[in-house]
């Protein structure tokens, strides 16, 4: 634990007691804290990139793009709109409540728990917490257990950098974050997959406590005909490579048009060949366990492995892999793969890769790669997910005024820019009207008279 002496049990309430002293609303507060966590990323680039580089194999660029410029820009866009989200905004009363003044005020939640996956440990992390500290709130991040490098770090930086009372991490597993829970935070921002996610709205259910569930699925990408298929090819590979394939937003599997279909294959060998020329090893899997589910997709997937396949269990590694129409319901097509292996379908056309998609949970991204603006316009508003993106990969997550998360099976809430500001805000109604006139339309006795009067203003 980093940020605070007390034992566990005391966190939320040490907390509790810095927010209802009023500090951590104070804008100049929310800019100071903001300005420390930028201070806290530059001044530690290095020793960020030393913690991921040991927690998932990670190179130090993806580290910078990923973990430390992907939360830099979050809180350049917070701190330039801070004055503009805090603010009350006015909004019209109807005539009947003349001469009253309605307006929405945000107010701060209070104490929010964070609680983050291991795959992108600092922006999971340190992302939702730029909402939290705008939006006016105390919080306590609860990193992975599964990045033990980055978690450390996590805890001894922040309560370096910030504010001691106010912000806080908690190491550990299980126990720690069910801990935490129970402690009853005012907003539980999780980001993992769905099966604990369920956990973490069961147990938050008790105190009615607020949560934001960032979670997985299977993203596709639909391929139609009249693609750029080499840009196609290039794209959906860069996803599938950044982090070894274990990042949320990854194309998991592909829906391409059978003619096309040869072509995007041959394509992405090329590709693979192309981005990795030296290529000796296969790509570093975070431990024995997540090694050992992905190599469990690879057992009998059905269909053709036409590149890749190999396994280094010593090494903990594995070869970026295409399989080519896999049976439907093996494991492969079932589960999220959060690793480097890429199922590809061949399809009949874009209705039957609508079908498929529709067929399935809603995924956190839908991709498209197509010439045509209605096949666009036909993906958007014929299938359900997180966000869609035509022509590229996950760009949706990188856009700071665009919401992030998902829906259904994918996810409830969305932050980002604004987004995190609103999630943890509460967005209060605030009517104030004047004594004077005292209408007695109102009051009773009701008459007949004062009914019909009333009706004319509805
Ligand atoms: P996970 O769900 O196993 O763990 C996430 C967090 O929950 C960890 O901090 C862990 O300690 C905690 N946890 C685990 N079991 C718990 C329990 N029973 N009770 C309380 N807390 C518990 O997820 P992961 O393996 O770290 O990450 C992979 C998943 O996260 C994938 O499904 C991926 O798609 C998803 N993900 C989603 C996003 C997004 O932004 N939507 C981003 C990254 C990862």
């Amino acid at each position: 634990m980093g940020g605070l002496a007390a034992p566990l049990p005391k966190v939320v309430e040490q907390l509790r007691t810095t927010f209802d002293s009023g500090r951590t609303t104070a804008a100049a507060w929310r800019h100071q804290q903001l300005a420390q966590l930028s201070r806290l990323l530059s001044e530690n680039e290095k020793q960020i990139a030393a913690a991921l580089a040991t927690d998932l194999g990670r190179p130090a660029a993806d580290a910078w793009l990923a973990d430390i410029g992907a939360v830099q820009v979050e809180i350049k866009t917070a701190r330039r709109n801070l004055g503009k989200w805090m603010s009350d905004s006015r909004v019209r009363l109807p005539l009947a409540q003349f001469p009253g003044v309605g307006k929405i005020h945000p107010e701060p939640l209070g104490v929010a728990l964070i609680i983050g996956p291991w795959n992108y440990p600092f922006f999971l992390t340190l992302g939702p917490l730029v909402g939290a500290i705008a939006a006016g709130n105390c919080a306590v991040i609860k990193p992975s257990e599964y990045a033990p490098a980055s978690s450390a770090l996590l805890a001894r930086l922040v309560p370096r950098y910030l504010d001691q009372n106010a912000i806080c991490v908690v190491e550990g597993a299980v126990r720690e974050t069910a801990a935490l829970i129970d402690q009853r935070v005012d907003h539980i921002f999780f980001t993992g997959s769905p099966a604990v996610g369920k956990r973490i709205m069961a147990a938050a259910a008790p105190h009615l406590t607020p949560v934001t569930l960032e979670l997985g699925g299977k993203s596709p990408v639909i391929v139609t005909d009249d693609a750029d298929i080499e840009v196609a090819a290039r794209r959906i590979i860069w996803a599938k490579l950044m982090n070894s394939g274990q990042t949320c937003i990854t194309a998991d599997y592909v829906l391409v048009s059978k003619t096309v279909a040869p072509a995007l294959i041959d394509k992405m060998i090329a590709t693979l060949a192309q981005f990795r020329p030296d290529a000796s090893t296969g790509l570093p899997i975070l431990d024995g366990r997540q090694l050992d589910r992905v190599a469990a997709l690879l057992e009998n997937p059905g269909g053709t492995v036409v590149c890749g396949g190999s396994i280094d269990e010593t090494a903990g590694t594995i070869e970026p892999t295409i399989i080519v129409n896999p049976h439907l319901d093996s494991p492969v097509m079932q589960e999220e793969i959060f690793g480097p292996v890429l199922p590809v379908i061949q399809v009949d056309d874009l209705d039957e890769a609508i079908k498929f998609v529709r067929d399935r949970e809603k995924p956190l991204a839908v991709y498209l790669f197509s010439a045509s603006k209605q096949s666009a316009s036909r993906v958007v508003s014929e299938t359900s997910s997180g966000g869609v993106v035509i022509n590229h990969i996950g760009l949706h997550c990188m856009a700071p005024n665009l919401p992030f998360g998902g829906v259904g099976n994918s996810g409830m809430g969305a932050y980002h820019g604004r987004w995190g500001f609103e999630t943890f805000s509460h967005r209060k109604s605030v009517v104030s009207t004047k004594t004077r006139p005292d209408l007695p339309i109102l009051y009773p006795p009701v008459t007949a008279l004062k009914q019909r009067i009333l009706r004319l203003f509805f």
